[in-house]
């Protein structure tokens, strides 16, 4: 039986009652008498001491001015009314607290004598255990209720169960501090604060560490301990506080926090640590719950970013698992996500597949970390392959072994990587063949230090980079070059760049030009690093470049020292260049010959003969050549062979002429007279001709004037008569005067220039003087005239010295065949005909022909058949020359009576 059981007891009246009258032994309980009416006549007992008893007195006061206003209702009537039943009062403590009793009452004579038991305690229990059971329920209450709801919902439904909390038990702020995870502070999670409370803290406030040195065992109120924690006061200010602990396996990961209160109301600490469990411990589940799945989702989204997943080995049924998002990026999102081993692995390319086989299996058997990348089978086959990087490892141990890795696509990586190695493999081959070094020197203090070469120092120079370091560079390189690499060196440092060339020894000890660029290389602070260059081998250039200065040289002293005249023009004729030999024909210093125009001294007309043949150069025919007349200072006429030489760029467009010309003056000159001395020996030849071209007319008019004087002398001269006979006397003397006209013409020297003319004027001139004579001699002319009018250009006299030539050598040899055979009928044809560029006289005659031995040699000067004294064996080769001159072409054939000659030339 419990001391409770006990006192229940006697106040149900089980128990029997002291004696009221123990006179020296205190009455325990409360005993009042009343009168009839329930007026208090007296109060004895232990509990009288603390009513306000001092209002009695002597006045007998009503019992209900004793108690409180409640009981007071409690009981009406008299004490009569009031027996047999428990009475349950409240009394008015003597301090203004209430005294909470239970008891009866019973008849005491004619008075009435009220027993009380003290029942405060018992109140106090009951009500401490209603509040917990109320308390209890609300835990659970709101633990399920932070257990159920949505993460979303989580911080609101977490301030509502704070607002509670904060009403029920009047606690003007509340908040809930957890640990945070980042840098193990506390934090404000969530707060609550009445609307009249000072907001002493807000949501997400940063406390820092001072609740750490809080004991966190049980609550702490800061009024009952009035904590010397300075730490707290920074959380509380001058507040009352009352810090309530959560624990869980790791220690504190929640405080409760209330003030400004003391925490001292109606709840104990066991009840604080509890309710406060009841919020924290769900709360933190569930912000575990969310940091799980948030992390979960960070790991999806970066499986799915990365195009890679995990996958886990299950040795036991050969199957492999795989995450969601790799079978997504293995194109396999229809497939299930567990799958046998087998099936996974033809998903591997064949060439990596066995490799991969083997290394999954040293991953199970012993354990040993997998790492390798490899392709995957792909159908379509013109793409670049898909390179996936698998990693795995074991973890735990015994038989709770598992076999975890991930495939991470790196096709990108591999690729670039494959491509740049190729790249680099390229270019590693391009230097390593060409004749360039790539080096990089070392920036150490002030100097630089050969810190790599490219492999193609080696077949280049011979050298390795531990014999061509710093110490040694200096002596590999030429004596008389070293300043100029000392130099380059200062420039780099001082410009950042630089660009020199200077010679370096071989490991043979021969010495190579090195064309050597270099770039310096600074760091963020702008200091120097290094130096990456380039070394050229540029002997052959450099050799090459020597040689072409000195062949310049020999070819400018060639030119300078030639006799021939050599010189450069532009098209339109300005002098660029010309050597002393031009100068002193055109009587000027050399180096004033620049600028000149060529044209200067030419005629129009040769002038625009000049301009036009230049013209006519061309890429494929850049070379002309010419003999030109020009009308140089001081002389009376130059005659120059000159030879041009055009210069085209790429378009094709004459750029420049070259020339050389040579000085044909006395060659022309000697010519002439050569000319013109074969012109008089032809004069010479034809004087018989002549003298009968002459005595022809003279004999005529003598026969007129005898047959004129005869009349006269018989009487008889008629007008008529006279007239007939003096204008045929007039005709006689003109002929006669055409006749020494054309021989004064004919024996002129030529004309300088050129002039066009008609080629039959000429067969007309030379038919004019030897058409008598020849028919004097018997022999036939045949001449067909030219049908249509056309042009040539060149000297008219000299065409006519041609003709007459092989009219006279074609007489001669009819009139020797005539000596032999005299019934022989000689003749002699010309006749001329023409196409669209040139004009052709044949002369051809039936004399026999040539010798064909000596077809050959009939041009040459001083050939001839005839006897001496009578050839002179110029004829033809003056003729050919003539024609020739005029740009055109004397050419010789046996015809089918005798020789046939024929005469081109060109029509302008
Ligand atoms: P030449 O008349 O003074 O001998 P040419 O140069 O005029 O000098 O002629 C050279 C030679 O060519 C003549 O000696 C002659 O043998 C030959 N010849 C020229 N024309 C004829 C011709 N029409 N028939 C035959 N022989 C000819």
């Amino acid at each position: 039986m419990t001391s409770g059981d006990k006192l229940f007891g006697r106040l149900l009246g089980r128990a029997s009652a002291p004696p009221l009258d123990m006179p020296g032994v205190p009455l325990p309980g409360l005993h009042v008498q009343l009168d009839a009416r329930g007026h208090v006549l007296g109060i004895r007992g232990t509990l009288r001491s603390q009513l306000a008893t001092h209002a009695i007195g002597e006045r007998r006061p009503p019992l209900r001015e004793l108690l409180c206003a409640d009981s007071a209702l409690d009981i009406e009537g008299s004490p009569a009314d009031w027996q047999h039943q428990n009475l349950d009062l409240d009394f008015l403590g003597a301090t203004g607290q209430v005294l909470h009793t239970r008891g009866w009452i019973e008849p005491d004579g004619d008075e009435w004598s009220l027993r009380l038991q003290d029942v405060g305690d018992l109140l106090a229990g009951r009500q401490l255990a209603q509040h917990r059971e109320q308390n209890h329920q609300l835990a659970c209450q709101m633990s399920e209720q932070l257990r159920v709801c949505s993460l979303t919902r989580l911080p609101e439904v977490f301030n509502e169960h704070l607002r509670s909390l904060a009403q029920r038990w009047h606690i003007p702020c509340v908040a809930l501090a957890l640990l945070d995870d980042e840098d193990r502070g506390w934090r404000i999670y969530s707060q609550y604060a009445a609307h009249d409370a000072p907001a002493l803290w807000q949501a997400g406030q940063y406390l820092g560490i001072s609740l750490d040195s809080v004991n966190g065992n049980v609550p702490l109120s800061l009024a009952r301990e009035r904590s010397d924690n300075p730490r707290l006061h920074s959380i509380f200010g001058d507040a009352d506080g009352f810090l309530v602990p959560y624990r869980d396996s790791q220690g504190v990961a929640a405080w409760l926090l209330c003030g400004p209160y003391n925490g001292q109301q109606h709840t104990n600490d066991r009840d604080w640590l509890n309710l406060t469990a009841a919020v924290a411990a769900p709360l933190l589940s569930r912000l575990r719950e969310q940091r799980y799945h948030q992390q979960l989702d960070r790991m999806e989204a970066l499986q799915g970013l990365l195009g890679t997943g995990w996958w886990e080995l299950l040795p036991a049924t050969h199957e492999i698992q795989l995450a969601p998002q790799l079978l997504h990026s293995l194109s396999l999102e229809d497939g299930p996500t567990l799958q046998p081993l087998s099936q996974w692995l033809e998903l591997i390319h064949p060439a990596d597949r066995q490799a991969l086989d083997s290394r999954l299996h040293d991953l199970q058997a012993l354990g040993k970390p997998l790492l390798t990348s490899v392709r995957l089978q792909r159908t379509d086959a013109e793409h670049h392959p898909l390179w996936y990087r698998v990693q795995g490892q074991v973890l735990g141990v015994g038989d709770s072994r598992r076999w975890i890795g991930f495939m991470l696509d790196i096709s990108d990586i591999k690729n670039q990587q494959l491509q740049a190695a190729a790249a680099h493999a390229r270019l590693d081959n391009l230097i390593a063949s060409s004749p360039a070094v790539i080096y990089v020197q070392r920036y150490v203090d002030g100097a630089l230090h050969p810190a790599f070469f490219s492999d193609s120092l080696l077949p280049l120079l011979g050298w390795t980079l531990a014999e061509c370091n710093h110490d040694s560079l200096a002596s590999l390189i030429h004596p008389e070059d070293r300043d100029r690499y000392f130099e380059r060196s200062r420039q780099l440092l001082r410009e950042g760049s630089v660009r020199s060339r200077y010679r370096l020894r071989d490991k043979q000890g021969h010495y190579h030009w090195l064309l050597d660029e270099a770039k310096l290389l600074r760091d963020d602070l702008g200091l120097p690093v290094e130096a990456v260059g380039l070394w050229l081998d540029v002997t052959e250039a450099t050799l090459a470049a020597e040689q072409i200065k000195q062949s310049e040289e020999r070819y400018r002293i060639l030119v300078e020292d030639s006799p021939a005249m050599i010189c450069r023009y532009r098209p339109d004729l300005t002098l660029t260049f010309g050597n002393t030999p031009l100068a002193n024909y055109l009587e000027c210093p050399p180096a004033e010959l620049p600028g000149l125009n060529l044209g200067h001294w030419m005629s129009q007309e040769q002038r625009q003969a000049f301009v036009q043949r230049i013209g006519q150069l061309s890429a494929e025919f850049p070379v002309s050549t010419a003999e030109i007349s020009l009308e140089l200072p001081g002389r009376e006429h130059a005659w120059w062979v000159w030879s041009d030489r055009g210069v085209f760029d790429e378009q094709g467009t004459l750029v420049e002429v070259q020339a050389v010309g040579r000085d044909n003056t006395e060659v022309r000159r000697s010519q002439n007279q050569l000319t013109q001395s074969a012109k008089m020996a032809t004069l010479g030849e034809m004087a018989t001709g002549l003298a009968h071209e002459i005595n022809q007319p003279l004999n005529v008019m003598r026969m007129a004037i005898v047959n004129v004087l005869k009349r006269l002398g018989n009487g008889d001269a008629q007008i008529d008569y006279l007239t007939e006979k003096l204008q045929r006397i007039d005709t006689q003397v003109q002929r006669a005067t055409r006749v020494v006209d054309h021989m004064r013409v004919f024996g002129r020297r030529s004309e300088i220039e050129q002039q066009p003319f008609d080629p039959s004027q000429a067969v007309e001139g030379t038919l004019s003087l030897l058409g008598e004579g020849l028919r004097g001699k018997g022999v036939e002319l045949r001449i067909t005239p030219a049908d249509v009018q056309v042009q040539i250009k060149g000297y008219v006299d000299q065409l006519e010295q041609v003709l007459i030539n092989l009219m006279v050598n074609a007489r001669d040899a009819l009139l020797s065949k005539r000596e032999k055979h005299p019934e022989f009928r000689p003749w002699i044809a010309v006749h001329c005909e023409q196409d669209s560029r040139h004009v052709r006289i044949w002369v051809e005659d039936n004399g026999g022909g040539i010798d064909p031995r000596l077809l050959e040699r009939i041009f040459e000067p001083f050939f001839t058949t005839k006897p001496i004294g009578v050839g002179t064996g110029l004829g033809l080769s003056v003729s050919y020359g003539i024609v020739e001159n005029m740009g055109g072409r004397l050419s010789v054939a046996n015809g089918e009576h005798g020789a046939k000659f024929c005469v081109e030339l060109p029509i302008s």
